[in-house]
């Protein structure tokens, strides 16, 4: 268990104890589990949470985020499927081994972005490794749930599936694999009706929150409080889902 801002331990301990409400809500801080802090434009919409995935997709940008030293910032590095072609599996593995904290994304397929052919053999390294050093992955699945589900029921990789959006079918099969669903602002385009009907389904300790900023009109917490209002729950006790399930991630 990596501890980032409160021990898992400590979390538990907590949360069974409610004569500490008052330290609860100090803690949980808001998570945001996939973003790009070193993307153009990520400063105009930068995160405030206090615990964040930070993602890359191309070895290009690796180097930058080697460089970021921020004790909030959970360091992923990945080939995105769009870049496949540019994909450094010797390099990956040096930052891998270098540090014992790095993960692994933005990995996956994308089915309306090129041929899932050409991208699977890149993706399936990426995973091996994910498996072999123990590190989670921040996966893109654009078009391509069978083939996904597939992939992930043949390895041991704790999955988390960013911006996902359905289809609500799908949910159980991935969640026996070990993912976790990682929902972002594009999921407000669909209704309410469907918002709830989806997350109702996605198990309570499956899910995770994320802005994918700057590629995003709103923040994480515009987002949390538009998502606790459409599931009628408190805002904060969301927040300490999604932080309690990120920490989970490196369990
Ligand atoms: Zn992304």
């Amino acid at each position: 268990m990596t501890a980032f801002i409160v021990s898992h331990d400590e979390l538990c301990t907590l949360e069974s104890n409610t004569s500490n409400d008052a330290k609860i809500r100090h803690c949980a801080e808001y998570t945001d589990s996939h973003v790009h802090t070193i993307d153009v434009g990520y400063g105009e919409h930068s995160s405030s949470a206090k615990l964040l995935f930070s993602c890359t997709v191309r070895p290009s940008e690796w180097d930058r985020l080697i460089a970021v030293n921020d004790e909030r910032i959970v360091h992923f590095y990945g080939t995105h499927p769009w870049y496949y072609r540019e994909h450094d599996q010797k390099r990956l593995v040096t930052i891998l081994q270098n540090d014992p904290k790095a993960c692994v994304g933005e990995i996956g397929l994308d089915a309306k972005h090129g041929v899932l052919g050409e991208q699977m053999p890149v993706f399936l390294e990426q995973l091996a490794l994910c498996e072999k050093y123990g590190r989670p992955a921040n996966i893109h699945m654009v078009g391509c749930e069978n083939e996904m589900l597939r992939v992930l029921r043949k390895t041991n990789v704790t999955a988390i599936l960013h911006s996902f959006s359905g289809p609500e079918s799908y949910i159980k099969p991935l969640t026996d694999c070990g993912c976790y669903f990682s929902i972002s602002p594009r999921i407000l385009r669909k209704s309410e009706k469907n918002i709830k009907s989806l997350l109702s389904v996605i198990p309570d300790d499956r899910l995770l929150l994320e802005t994918d900023a700057p590629n995003t009109d709103i923040g994480i917490e515009e987002f949390l409080d538009k998502i606790s209002v459409i599931l009628d729950v408190e805002t904060f006790d969301l927040k300490r889902i999604a932080l309690r399930n990120a920490m989970y991630v490196f369990s």
